[in-house]
C-alpha cells in the first residue's frame, strides 16, 4: 500500500467500535474522505460486550452531560427514520425505573430524578403501584413499588448497529479496514500529526481520531512512544459482567428495567430473544478473577437477582445455558466524556467515553463540527485540558 494512494484522505479513525464506526459514517456523510482501521474485528471491544441501553434518564446531575446523552437518543431516532430501526438494531422499548417506598434513599433518589428529568424536558411519567402493574404485567413487584416510565430510552443491538454504520460509511466511499492495527503515529518535525503506520504501509491524512476505548492510554503510549501516557491518561478501566439467557418465548421483560442503587439490577429484552442481566453490585465478583468458577458464581448471582423480578426464571434457565460476557468500561476519571484534541499534537483527536452506546450519534455529530472548526473545543467540559498534566 503506497503512501501516495492514501494522500487524498481527510481523516483517519483508529478503532472500529461504536464510536469509531458511527464517526466514520457521519464524517463520510459530511463529505470527508475517511479511512478507519480496526486491529481486530469491528465491535469486538467494549461495544460487543455492553449492556447497550441508550438513555439520558440516568444522567441527572450534570446539565450539559444530560443534554449530550439526550442528543444521543435523538440521534438514534433520526437514524431509525433515515435507515430503518430494524436494519440498525434499534428497539424503542422505553425503560422503567422501579423502586419500593421501603427503600428510603432509593425512593428519594427516584423523586430527585423525576424532578431533574422534568426540568430537562426528558419524557418521564411517574407510575404508582397500580399503574406499574398495568404497565409491566408478568413481573414481580413489592406492593409498595413505584416507577418512572421513560419512553425515550431504548435498546441498541450494538454489534449490529456498529456493522451497519461501517456499511453505510463504506457506501459513501470510506475505507474500513479490519485486522489492521495502527502501529505508530506519523508526525512532522513540529509534532503535527500527519497519519498512521499500519503493517502494509502508511495512511496519511491531516486529522487522526483515536477511538480506541478502554485501552486508550496504552494505545497512546504505543503510538507515540511516550510510555508515560499508559499510566497518566485519566481513564479507569471498570470491568462489568453481563449475562444473556437463551431465547425465552413470550418472556415479560419488554422494556429496560432498572432498580434502586441500593438493590442494583438491570434487565432488558436482548436482541437474541432472551433477557440480558447486569448488576453493578455483582461486577465485583469478576474484578480480580475471571476463571470459570468466578464467572459461574457471578452468573448465579445475576440469575438469582433477576428471578426476584422475573418469576420462575431460575427454574427455567441454568447459568450454563446463558452467555456470560465481561466488558471493560472506559471510564474517564470525572465520569464525563473526553472529546477533543490532544494538547500539543495538532491534528490528533481523542474520543473516549463511558455510555458510548448512548452517545455515539451525538459524539459523531460533534466531531463533524469540531473537525470543521465550526465549534471550538470546550476546555471546561469535554477537553483533555480539564485533567491535571494535560
Ligand atoms: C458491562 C458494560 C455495560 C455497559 N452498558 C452501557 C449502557 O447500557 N449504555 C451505554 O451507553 N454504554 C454502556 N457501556 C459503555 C459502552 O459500551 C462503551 O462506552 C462503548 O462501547 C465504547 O465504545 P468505543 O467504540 O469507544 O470502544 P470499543 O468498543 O472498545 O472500541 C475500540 C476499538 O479500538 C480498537 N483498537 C484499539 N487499539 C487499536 C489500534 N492500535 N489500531 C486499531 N484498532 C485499535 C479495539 O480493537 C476496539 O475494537 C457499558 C460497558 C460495559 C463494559
Amino acid at each position: 500500500m503506497a503512501d501516495r494512494a492514501r494522500m487524498s484522505l481527510d481523516c483517519i479513525i483508529v478503532g472500529g467500535g461504536i464510536i469509531g464506526c458511527t464517526a466514520a459514517f457521519y464524517l463520510a456523510r459530511a463529505g470527508r474522505r475517511v479511512a478507519l482501521v480496526e486491529r481486530g474485528r469491528l465491535a469486538e471491544g467494549t461495544t460487543g460486550n455492553s449492556f447497550a441501553w441508550a438513555n439520558a434518564s440516568t444522567k441527572t446531575t450534570d446539565d450539559a452531560y444530560h443534554r449530550l446523552n439526550a442528543a444521543g437518543t435523538m440521534g438514534y431516532i433520526a437514524l431509525a427514520r433515515e435507515l430503518g430501526a430494524e436494519a440498525l438494531g434499534i428497539s424503542a422499548t422505553g425503560a422503567l425505573q422501579v423502586v419500593s417506598r421501603a427503600d428510603g434513599p432509593g425512593f428519594r433518589a427516584m423523586q430527585d430524578d423525576f424532578a431533574a428529568l422534568g426540568q430537562f424536558g426528558y419524557d418521564c411519567e411517574w407510575l404508582g403501584p397500580a399503574a406499574l402493574r398495568a404497565e409491566a404485567p408478568g413481573l414481580t413487584w413489592s406492593a409498595d413499588a413505584e416507577a418512572l416510565l421513560l419512553p425515550r430510552d431504548m435498546v441498541i443491538d450494538a454489534p449490529r448497529f456498529t456493522a451497519a454504520m461501517a456499511r453505510q460509511a463504506r457506501a459513501l466511499g470510506a475505507e474500513v479496514l479490519q485486522n489492521c492495527a495502527a502501529l505508530a503515529l506519523i508526525a512532522d518535525d513540529d509534532g503535527r500529526v500527519e497519519g498512521v503506520e499500519i503493517a502494509s504501509g502508511r495512511l496519511l491524512a491531516p486529522q487522526v481520531i483515536l477511538a480506541t476505548g478502554a485501552d486508550t492510554g496504552q494505545v497512546l503510549a504505543d503510538l507515540t512512544g511516550f510510555a508515560g501516557f499508559a499510566a497518566r491518561f485519566p481513564l479507569r478501566q471498570v470491568p462489568g459482567l453481563l449475562m444473556t439467557t437463551p431465547p425465552l418465548k413470550g418472556h415479560p421483560v419488554n422494556r429496560v428495567i432498572y432498580g434502586s442503587t441500593t438493590d442494583e439490577l438491570h434487565l432488558l429484552p436482548a436482541p437474541n430473544g432472551g433477557i440480558r442481566i447486569g448488576s453493578d453490585d455483582v461486577d465485583g465478583v469478576i474484578w480480580e478473577d475471571r476463571g470459570k468458577a468466578a464467572m459461574r458464581r457471578g452468573g448465579q448471582a445475576l440469575l438469582r437477582r433477576a428471578a426476584r423480578v422475573v418469576p420462575g426464571l431460575e427454574s427455567t434457565v441454568s447459568v450454563e445455558a446463558c452467555r456470560l460476557q465481561v466488558g471493560v468500561r472506559p471510564y474517564p476519571e470525572d465520569g464525563r466524556s473526553i472529546i477533543g484534541p490532544l494538547p500539543g499534537a495538532e491534528g490528533l483527536w481523542i474520543v473516549v467515553t463511558h455510555s458510548g452506546i448512548t452517545l455515539a450519534p451525538a459524539i459523531a455529530a460533534r466531531l463533524v463540527t469540531l473537525l470543521d472548526r465550526e465549534e471550538v473545543p470546550d476546555p471546561g467540559h469535554y477537553a483533555l485540558e480539564r485533567f491535571a498534566g494535560f
